[in-house]
């Protein structure tokens, strides 16, 4: 896998070649897609929820890219991003019911030892959600780091980083070529012209 650094109208134009940025194979579609980016010292106030969420909501950097993906691919964030937040619906629902069996479990005098165990079963379920949700987020294509005017992207393909970088070599070429070529120069018939005027004159 590779990194590439994307400039934001390369980004978000979709100015990129059309090769699948997770395998390399020739791309079907572009997919917009958005990313979010956090610098990683706020992660030191992760233990303070408020001050983090504020924190968070200012510094946080967005970008869009038209990603190029191919069919097997298309839907490379969108079931991750399911996966991330189902869990995450599912361990409410499953903390809101333990809460309701431990209560009543705690009234009814026989079933006093099984107290407890629905709230351990809520925990070891959240760390496995949290481990797997860390899994499937490390394999993903996504942002390192993201400025105003930039993005870095990893888990990429080496395929798409090599043509992305082809890509820019020929637009310079291209660039150096326009730079160089000699602007034209009045023609012999342009100067027969200008001194048909003069005597005219
Ligand atoms: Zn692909």
């Amino acid at each position: 896998m590779a990194t590439v650094r994307l400039g934001r109208y390369e980004a978000e134009d979709g100015d990129l070649p059309r090769i699948c940025i997770r395998c390399g194979a020739p791309a079907d579609t572009f997919k917009p897609k958005r990313f979010n980016w956090l610098p990683p010292w706020v992660y030191v106030l992760i233990l303070f929820p408020l001050p983090f969420l504020i924190v968070a909501l200012i510094v946080t950097k967005r970008m869009r890219v038209r990603a190029p993906l191919c069919e097997a691919h298309i839907y490379h964030w969108t079931w991750r991003s399911l996966f991330t937040l189902g869990g995450l619906a599912i361990l409410v629902v499953f903390s809101i019911a333990a809460i309701v069996l431990e209560t009543n479990l705690e009234r009814q005098a026989r079933f006093q030892h099984l107290s407890g165990l629905a709230c351990v079963s809520v925990v070891v379920c959240g760390l496995a959600w949290l481990v797997a949700a860390a899994i499937i987020q490390s394999t993903a294509v996504r942002p390192s780091e993201i400025t105003d005017r930039t993005i870095t992207l990893t888990g990429v393909s080496r395929e798409f980083a090599e043509a992305l970088r082809q890509r820019r070599r020929r637009r310079d070429d291209e660039d150096d070529a326009d730079y160089r070529r000699p602007r034209r120069r009045p023609s012999y018939e342009d100067e027969d012209d200008e001194e048909d005027d003069w005597q005219r004159r």
